[in-house]
C-alpha cells in the first residue's frame, strides 16, 4: 500500500469530469460490490426518536438556537409500534437516530433497546450523537449492535468552524468510534460533501481515514443548505468560491460513495436520504450501482418526522407500507434482490485500491 500512489488515485477520480471515464469507476465499484457484498439490497429503517438538540452545528435544522422547530421526542411506546411495524415491513435492522439529546437518557435507551432486542428478531442501530463511554457501554449491553456517528470532514480546521461552542471537536468523534469498536459495537461514520470550505484534498485524507477506522458502514451525503442555520445562510458551495471547493453535487456524491466501495469493500454503504432528495427519480437506483448496498426508508410518523428537518425538502413518505414496496420494486428492477436479516458486515478481505488505472 503506498500512500502517495493512493491519494493520486482519489484526487484524480475526485476532479474526473467526463463522464465516459467516471463510467470505469462506477463499473469497478459495482464490481467490487458484487464481489464483496454481492446482491442483497438491505433495507433499515430509519426512526428519529428525538428533535431536540444540545449542539449548535453551524449546518443542522435540529440546531439548539433554531426556534422555529416544534420539539419532540418519542415513548417507548411508540418506538416500540414503529419497530414493529419496520420488521412487518421486512426490515432487518432498526435504527435509532435523534439529536444530541439529554433527554434520552442512558436508562431510556438501554430499556427500549433492550425490548427491541427481546420482542423482535431486528438489529439496533444507535445514532444519538456524542455519548459518554457508560451510555454507550450500558446500551451495548442491552443489546445495541451497531452505532453510527460521522466524523463530518478530516479537516480540523474546517470542523471547528462548522461547530461553533460546547467541546466539539472532531477527535472526540475520533474516539468515541474508537470506544464503539472497543465495546464490539459494528461500527459507522461518514462526511458530508460540498460543506462551504471543504477542499477536494480534504475529501481525499477523509477517504483515507474511512480505510484507516476500518469502518462496518460508511454514510457520505450532500451538504444541503438549510436558511435557519449560520451555514445555510451563505447559500450552497459554487465552484468561484475557491479553485478546489467541493461541490455538493450528485456526482461528487457518487464519487465518494464509489471510492469508498474500493477503499472498504466489505462496508455496508447505504444510498442516503441526501443522495435520493438530491434525484428523487433515479438516486437510489444510481447510488446502488455505483457502491451502494443499503438503503434506509424513513419510517417515523409524518406529525414527528416533518420537524425532524435537518435540511429542506427531505424525501418523507406519506404512506409507509406502500413507500418501501416501491423501494422493493426499484430493487428488483435493477436485478437486486431485497435482503433478509440483519445484513451486517461481513470479513474476507483487506481494502486495497485496484492497481493503477491511467487517466490520460
Ligand atoms: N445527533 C447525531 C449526530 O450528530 O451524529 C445524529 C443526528 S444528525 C442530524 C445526523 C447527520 O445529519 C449529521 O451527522 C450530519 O452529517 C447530517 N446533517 C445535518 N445537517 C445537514 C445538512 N444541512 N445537510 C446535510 N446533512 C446534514
Amino acid at each position: 500500500m503506498n500512500a502517495d500512489f493512493d491519494r493520486r488515485f482519489l484526487m484524480d477520480w475526485l476532479t474526473e469530469e467526463d463522464p465516459l471515464r467516471l463510467a470505469d469507476l462506477w463499473r469497478m465499484a459495482d464490481t467490487s460490490r458484487r464481489e464483496n457484498v454481492g446482491e442483497d439490497v438491505h433495507l433499515r429503517g430509519l426512526l428519529e426518536i428525538s428533535n431536540f438538540c444540545i449542539r449548535q452545528c453551524a449546518y443542522c435544522g435540529l440546531r439548539a438556537p433554531n426556534m422555529q422547530l416544534q420539539r419532540y421526542r418519542m415513548t417507548e411506546e411508540e418506538i416500540m409500534e414503529c419497530a414493529r411495524k419496520a420488521w412487518k415491513l421486512g426490515c432487518g435492522t432498526l435504527v435509532l437516530q435523534g439529536g444530541e439529546d439529554p433527554g434520552l437518557t442512558r436508562k431510556a435507551v438501554g430499556a427500549v433497546v433492550r425490548r427491541i432486542k427481546e420482542e423482535t428478531p431486528l438489529a439496533v442501530t444507535l445514532s444519538l450523537g456524542e455519548r459518554l463511554f457508560d451510555d454507550l457501554a450500558h446500551w451495548r449491553r442491552a443489546g445495541a449492535d451497531r452505532y453510527f456517528i460521522r466524523f463530518e470532514t478530516s479537516d480540523t480546521e474546517l470542523y471547528r468552524r462548522i461547530h461553533p461552542s460546547l467541546p466539539s471537536r472532531s477527535s472526540a468523534r475520533l474516539a468515541i468510534l474508537e470506544a464503539l469498536k472497543e465495546l464490539g459495537y459494528e461500527t459507522g461514520s461518514g462526511i458530508m460533501i460540498g460543506i462551504p470550505g471543504q477542499h477536494v484534498h480534504s475529501l481525499v485524507e477523509d477517504l483515507l481515514l474511512f480505510r484507516s477506522l476500518d469502518l462496518d458502514m460508511i454514510g457520505v451525503g450532500p451538504y444541503l443548505p438549510h436558511p435557519e442555520t449560520p451555514l445555510g445562510r451563505t447559500g450552497a458551495p459554487s465552484p468561484q468560491s475557491f479553485s478546489d471547493q467541493v461541490l455538493n453535487s450528485e456526482t461528487m456524491v457518487y464519487k465518494v460513495m464509489a471510492l469508498s466501495r474500493l477503499l472498504c469493500p466489505e462496508a455496508n454503504i447505504p444510498v442516503t436520504t441526501g443522495l435520493a432528495t438530491l434525484n428523487r427519480e433515479g438516486g437510489y437506483e444510481q447510488g446502488l450501482q455505483r457502491g451502494g448496498n443499503v438503503i434506509m426508508p424513513g419510517i417515523t410518523p409524518l406529525h414527528f418526522g416533518r420537524n425532524y428537518e435537518i435540511y429542506p425538502g427531505k424525501v418523507r413518505f406519506l404512506e409507509i407500507t406502500s413507500a418501501v414496496e416501491e423501494i422493493k420494486k426499484r430493487i428488483r428492477s435493477i436485478g437486486r434482490t431485497v435482503g433478509s436479516g440483519p445484513g451486517e458486515r461481513q470479513r474476507h478481505v483487506q481494502g486495497t485500491l485496484p492497481g493503477r488505472v491511467s487517466l490520460e
